[in-house]
């Protein structure tokens, strides 16, 4: 049907979603006018959205392991080492054009110029991750020596107490148990704070996609033997998007609670009107990123109207906005690509995952605007081998957050160090982290997004290819 009936079932959960989101909102703000709830009331109000977000958090893992290997299993190992290689080259090259597009912008809008700054303190001290360290701890984590730990990792858990913001951060960067200088310098941003700070139980993704892209190789090679392995795997992976389609539709009510429990929280609202200028930075940022360049290159090469695929994205593009957190929207995500967007599965398994642990525009802007915007507090001038250094670091270190709330703000710390700027700084931001940290995840998911659809646009003759030597279905290869 056509009309507003056609056009109310085949985006019913998309409009609850969306209007889930407004009165989450009004909710939040009602009560905060006119109920008194104490901290304990607060913690029971955000309950239910707790609840989507563990559910969310549930799938991935299988999701990622069934995806990735039937998704590599299912091209030969040349025809994925092209794919693979394509999708680096994008998920670099946009990156690269965030970043430099971020630069740009606070060069320009110059938001931390005019402020005055408070007395900054500086007595922590400063933690000596290198941008090596870094890169080492990353590539440690590419080979967990565990697999079943790599599905759990446990991270110090740390409590303080709240004293000057009551601000909660989930950090975890791709590295966390290694990292000892990552957790020293994420314990040293917190000390000034006191905030109730916990490396959230994580899974080593980039670990489990390593592994599963070799597994997906191999098994892809054994022929009738490995058969039986691919068919395991492929039915796990429709039996986990069916679930995933479930969870979606509490996905509303979970979405109500959790917006207005963050708005009754929040208990420093006029931090935005001094941050302001800052924030439009970053935001103007991100919009131009996801308006103007990612819609140019999709059209550039895939040749069909971006909007109208941003559009196809829409409901993981909400989800992302409310839990900040790209690898728990992943589910989503894929759900959008294929359905909406009809991107080719042998595609989305391959790079939705991998995009979701490893490609992040919105992070790497946000880095790039925030360590100039800190640069520019401190009337610290910044020749043009730094303002290259922070490109690159900016770069890394959206590379290493990972897919979860705040993970970018700890990761800031390399970019902040490498210029010889304070890494206590990152405090100075940190209160207006979880409005930006849900803007820039939007746009890391909806980068990962247009590199599939523009990988399989760039993968077209390989994929025709296989379709012909093989009789396998295309939506279905097994
Ligand atoms: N929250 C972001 C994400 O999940 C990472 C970040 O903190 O920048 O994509």
């Amino acid at each position: 049907g056509v009309g507003f009936k056609g056009l109310l079932r085949r985006n019913g959960l998309l409009i609850a979603t969306v209007l889930s989101v407004v009165l989450g909102i009004s909710v939040g703000v009602l009560v905060r006018e006119y109920a008194t709830l104490s901290n304990l009331d607060k913690k029971y109000f955000g309950f239910p959205g707790e609840i989507l977000m563990r559910m969310l958090k549930l799938v991935i893992l299988p999701l990622i392991v069934s995806s990735m290997i039937t998704g590599v299993a299912a091209l030969d190992s040349e025809v994925s080492g092209k794919i693979g290689l394509r999708a680096v080259i994008y998920y670099f090259s946009t990156t690269i054009i965030a970043v430099i597009l971020g630069i740009i912008l606070v060069m320009t809008i110059k938001p931390g110029i005019s402020q005055t700054t408070e007395h900054i303190d500086r007595t922590g001290i400063t933690p000596n991750d290198t941008t090596v360290d870094t890169l080492l701890d990353l590539i440690r984590n590419m080979f967990p020596e565990n697999l079943v730990q790599a599905c759990f990792q446990q991270y110090k858990t740390k409590r303080k107490e709240i004293q000057q913001l009551n601000v909660s951060v989930n950090t975890a960067t791709t590295i966390p148990p290694l990292s000892t200088t990552v957790l020293a310098a994420v314990e040293n941003i917190t000390k000034d704070y006191k905030i109730v700070g916990s490396y959230s139980d994580g899974i080593n993704v980039l670990g489990i996609i390593v592994f599963c892209v070799a597994f997906g190789l191999v098994v892809g090679k054994m022929g009738e033997k490995g058969r039986i392995l691919l068919e395991f795997f492929d039915a796990l992976n429709e039996a986990t998007m069916r679930l995933v389609q479930l969870i979606m539709w509490y996905m509303p009510v979970g979405i109500l609670f959790l917006i207005a429990a963050k708005i009754i929280e929040v208990e420093d609202w006029e931090i935005f009107r001094k941050m302001g200028l800052y924030m439009v930075t970053v935001l103007s940022g991100l919009a131009i990123h996801a308006t103007v360049s990612l819609p140019l290159l999709f059209f550039i090469i895939v040749r069909k109207n971006p909007y109208t695929f941003t559009l196809g994205m829409a409901q993981a593009l909400v989800t992302a906005l409310m839990i900040s957190s790209s690898s728990a929207t992943l589910p989503v995500t894929f759900q959008c690509a294929e359905e909406n967007n009809n991107i080719d599965k042998r595609i989305t398994r391959f790079v939705l995952p991998v995009g979701a642990t490893i490609n992040m525009d919105g992070t790497a802007l946000y880095e790039a605007v925030a360590a100039i915007f800190i640069a520019q507090l401190n009337d610290y001038s910044l020749d043009v081998g730094q303002i290259v250094t922070i490109s690159i670091t900016a770069t890394v270190a959206s590379i290493g957050a990972a897919g979860v709330p705040n993970a970018g703000l700890v990761t800031m710390v390399i970019v902040l160090t490498a210029v010889g700027l304070p890494a206590n700084d990152v405090t100075l931001i940190v209160a207006v982290d979880w409005l930006l940290d849900r803007f820039r995840t939007m746009i890391n998911v909806l980068g990962d997004a247009y590199g599939a659809a523009i990988v399989q646009k760039l993968s077209k003759r390989e994929l025709e290819r296989m379709d012909l030597i093989s009789d396998v279905d295309v939506a279905n290869p097994f």
